[in-house]
């Protein structure tokens, strides 16, 4: 059995793609599963061959639910390996959730728009990748369309966010005229050379054709094209820009390659390099610091939790990263935070609309418990030796509102409610001295966690409740001398987060940062994880 986990993990791939809405995410989701002969064609997935597909079955669904049914992961196979995709939902549903996804995965894929380059949100989830030391591989992606230079978007990501980029291809031409790449390495170090060609497929739903090209071939056909390529790629070599695996281990350089995904160039390029050099599941450190080994018993943990609003049974979606051992259907497991055991009769897989049923699991995979009420984001589930992980952060908030409660009747529901959601990781929960403990601050990375929070306190707590907008937009950590100093600061305030017992000090924007800094000399502002 031992040999056989560890077998399985070493054969798992878990990652999530970061990036800022409209970079290509749904699209490059969708040939990342075609090319893994998941499915059959790209329609498949989504339906009707929508290609907004993924996006329009979520909306359908969250307006019946009221609430945003965020995702999970998508599993394939590709090579001898299982690659299991996690969501990471951006425009209006973006909450902490999505920031929670990269604590499940082992590796991350930066997409970036190649006319745009680093986008706010992309930056964002990069932060939270760096915090957890996450390796992150490069996608430049449209690049069949106008875009920045090449080498200009390898020094911005270097200049804003620290990360030496080193290109695994480099582009043949650029828009209309994307011929290809130079394939610049080969991942065990040798020099790969040559160029492969791409050719769209018609009709986008199928993969691309491709076809590799000597160098002569190259640029006897791509004479100007190719030879600046070249040109462009033998300058990396001198400026030390080539993969090295340990550094891309640690998180210091970003292996980058170039393609479309729309027309599936360089997708398949993307899942050789992610079988190749992406880690595979590693044991995880408990709270202690010790390593829960792959083939010990099963464990995992909650790294994102759904409330179905289905009134009528108030089912609980919890989702869990396994960590190490065998998940089985059916099997007992023991919740570490609460030392209850519990049944995993309904277990699922879960993306975009489709829901199956899960037999079995290794490290690296995701299962949605279902009935999985009682577990919160963050709690550890195991079977045999007893093991706990680390609780999940809390990320830095930049929606604030002040919640009103209207019935005070029901003020002791109330205050149930509201430590149930804190503790689940719906939202923060925050308060201070000025307004009282009837009237708590919510502070969330979305504001979909307000629209949830308000949904969940009347469904499941008949607390009607409403949010006033504040206008805070960032958040530092202060101690409590500074706490103290900064209760009449004008336009900010202090409150105090139960969870963990921090000093929160709300701001209006970061100028206002700079100027208590200034007046409140030796003040503590800590930046807090992600955010800014
Ligand atoms: P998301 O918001 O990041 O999920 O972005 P989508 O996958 O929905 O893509 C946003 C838009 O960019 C859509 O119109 C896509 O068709 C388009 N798009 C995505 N990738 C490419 C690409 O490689 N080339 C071109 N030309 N368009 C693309």
């Amino acid at each position: 059995m031992s040999s056989q986990i560890a077998a399985q993990a070493a054969r798992r791939r878990t990652f999530a793609v970061i990036s800022h809405p409209d970079a290509g995410k749904s699209t490059i989701t969708e040939a990342l599963a075609l090319h893994g002969q998941a499915i059959a064609s790209a329609g498949a997935v989504h339906g009707k061959g929508d290609r907004k597909g993924v996006v329009s079955d979520w909306m359908s669904m969250e307006q019946d639910r009221g609430i945003s049914i965020t995702s999970a992961a998508l599993q394939f196979e590709y090579r001898d390996c299982v690659v299991n995709l996690l969501d990471t939902p951006g425009h209006a549903d973006f909450s902490e959730d999505t920031y929670r996804v990269l604590t499940a995965v082992d590796a991350a894929v930066m997409l970036l728009d190649a006319a745009k380059g680093l986008e706010p949100q992309t930056l964002k989830l990069f932060e939270v990748c760096r915090a957890r030391r996450i390796p992150v591989i490069t996608f430049i992606n449209k690049w069949d369309r106008p875009a920045k230079d090449a080498l200009d978007i390898l020094e911005e990501i270097e200049e804003r966010i620290g990360i030496k980029p080193t290109p695994v291809t480099w582009p043949v031409g650029v828009g209309g005229e994307f011929h290809g790449v130079i394939e610049r390495m080969a991942i065990d170090g040798t020099q790969a050379g040559g160029m492969v060609r791409y050719e769209r497929a018609p009709g986008g739903q199928h993969l691309a054709h491709t076809e590799v090209l000597t160098a002569d071939e190259a640029a006897e056909r791509f004479g100007e094209d190719y030879s600046r390529a070249v040109e462009e790629s033998e300058l990396l070599g001198e400026v030390d820009a080539d993969f090295d695996p340990k550094t891309f281990e640690a998180g210091h350089t970003t292996p980058t390659l170039f393609g479309a995904a729309l027309v599936h160039f360089g997708v398949g390029q993307l899942l050789d390099l992610l079988i190749d050099i992406a880690p595979s599941p590693f044991a995880r450190e408990d709270t202690a610091g010790s390593p829960r080994e792959l083939e010990s018993g099963f464990s995992g943990f909650v790294f994102k939790s759904q409330a179905n609003m289905n009134a009528s049974h108030r089912d609980q979606l919890a989702f869990i990263r396994v960590c190490s051992g065998r998940f089985e259907r059916g099997m007992q497991v023991t919740q570490a935070q609460g030392k209850r055991t519990m049944s995993t009769k309904y277990a699922q897989t879960m993306f975009g609309a489709s829901r199956d049923t899960v037999e079995e699991a290794w490290p690296g995979d995701i299962v949605g418990l279902v009935n999985a009420s009682g577990l919160s984001v963050g709690d550890t589930i195991y079977e045999g030796r007893a093991v706990e992980f680390p609780p999940l952060p809390a990320f830095a908030p930049e929606h604030f509102g002040a919640l009103q409660m209207h019935d005070t009747s029901k003020a002791k529901r109330f205050r149930r409610g509201i430590a149930q959601l804190d503790a689940e990781g719906v939202v923060q929960v925050l308060y201070s001295d000025r307004r009282g403990e009837a009237t708590p601050v919510l502070a969330a990375v979305g504001p979909l966690q307000f629209e949830v929070t308000i949904a969940r306190l009347s469904a499941e707590f008949d607390v009607p409740a409403t949010i006033d907008h504040l206008p805070y937009k960032l958040a530092r950590v202060t101690d409590a001398e500074g706490a103290k100093r900064l209760l009449t600061a004008p336009g900010v305030e202090v409150f105090r987060r139960p969870r963990d017992g921090a000093h929160l000090v709300a701001l209006p924007n970061k100028y206002r940062i700079a100027t208590i800094a200034n007046d409140y000399p030796g003040i503590v502002l800590e930046p807090l994880l992600a955010g800014g």
